[in-house]
């Protein structure tokens, strides 16, 4: 398909006309934002929100009561959902198959912000296309107490090696403890490809540096190192999508850098829901130009 990855249909400009009901619930008890402000801040990224989020099969982190309170992972309708919250079936491992949530329009977004939801993550494809991803990431997880230092000259290595395989790479601050490298990929390829470059790509990496990096999910592995988090490649898997708010304290959210910002960064959240001006101006800015936009496709090794 010539589709590129994150080039989804431009971001409608129409008012939204969800109901926002509590508007000002405390959702984050730390800074005070209310369910209100929360609203607010998806309606005013939604346009540069949209186009990564648009057409993927999503997963919400709710919490109808408040980061403090309950918070729950949802992959699948309720029921309850408004009526710009779509469905698409998707097979299961077991020959099933299950409805999983899309969304394409701020309606849709706010609606999930209706119920309750503060994170929104999305699979690694478009909806029209599950089985063909179109985009890697590599989730840099530190160890407890690694300094941010190393979690950005990790990054910054992970970049250099894609480009020695020809891949262009994008970084985002997850808005908690690490950071994203995101390779946009021109859909084509099916999972098993996928997800058996994202592994093979992390176990060279930490074979050439087992002092600094691991492969492996186990805690006792990571000591003082980074996890390279390659499941995040597989079928079903999610990532914190770009400008989602996350459910920790001080509402900070998944903010795209420019590479040529990461170093003057002191951790991975910068970015609170109060800044959705900020955000906006950085999108439109040279900085941000072309981020998470590239036609590429994995190359053969
Ligand atoms: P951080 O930088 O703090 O690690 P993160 O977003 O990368 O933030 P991770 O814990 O590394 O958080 O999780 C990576 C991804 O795993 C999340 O972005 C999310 O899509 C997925 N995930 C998190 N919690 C669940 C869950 N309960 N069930 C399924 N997938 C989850
Ligand atoms: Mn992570
Ligand atoms: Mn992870």
């Amino acid at each position: 398909s010539a589709v590129t990855p994150e080039k989804a249909e431009p971001a409608p400009a129409a008012p939204a006309e969800v109901a926002i009901s509590s508007r000002e619930r405390v959702i984050f008890p730390d800074g005070g934002q209310t369910k209100g402000d929360l609203a607010d801040y998806y309606a005013a990224v939604a346009p540069i929100m949209l186009p990564f989020a648009a057409r993927r099969p999503v997963s919400l982190v709710r919490c109808p009561q408040g980061r403090g309170k309950k918070c729950f992972f949802q992959k699948h309708d309720s029921g309850a959902f408004g009526d710009a919250v779509h469905h698409v079936p998707i097979r299961e491992k077991d020959g099933g198959s299950e409805d999983y949530l899309w969304i394409d329009d701020l309606r849709g977004l706010l609606q999930c912000v209706q119920m309750g939801t503060i994170e929104f993550h999305g699979w690694a494809a478009r909806s029209s296309e599950v089985e063909k991803p179109d985009r890697m990431i590599f989730d840099l997880d530190p160890d407890e107490g690694l300094d941010f230092a190393e979690v950005k000259s990790a990054a910054t290595h992970i970049r250099d090696r894609l480009a020695d395989l020809g891949l262009v790479s994008f970084a985002m601050l997850s808005g908690g403890k690490g950071v994203h490298v995101v390779v946009p990929l021109s859909p084509g390829h099916d999972w098993e490809t996928h997800k058996d470059f994202a592994r093979r790509f992390a176990e060279a990496l930490s074979l050439a540096e087992p002092d600094r990096f691991t492969a492996t999910m186990s805690k006792a592995k990571r000591k003082g190192r980074i996890f390279i988090d390659w499941l995040r490649n597989q079928r079903g898997s999610t990532a914190v999508l770009p400008y989602s708010a996350r459910a920790r304290s001080g509402a900070p959210v998944a903010a795209p850098i420019a590479w040529g910002e990461l170093k003057g960064m002191e951790n991975a959240h910068p970015f609170s829901i109060d800044d959705a001006r900020r955000l906006l101006d950085r999108a439109g800015s040279k900085t941000l130009a072309g981020w998470g936009f590239a036609e590429q496709a994995l190359p053969e090794v």
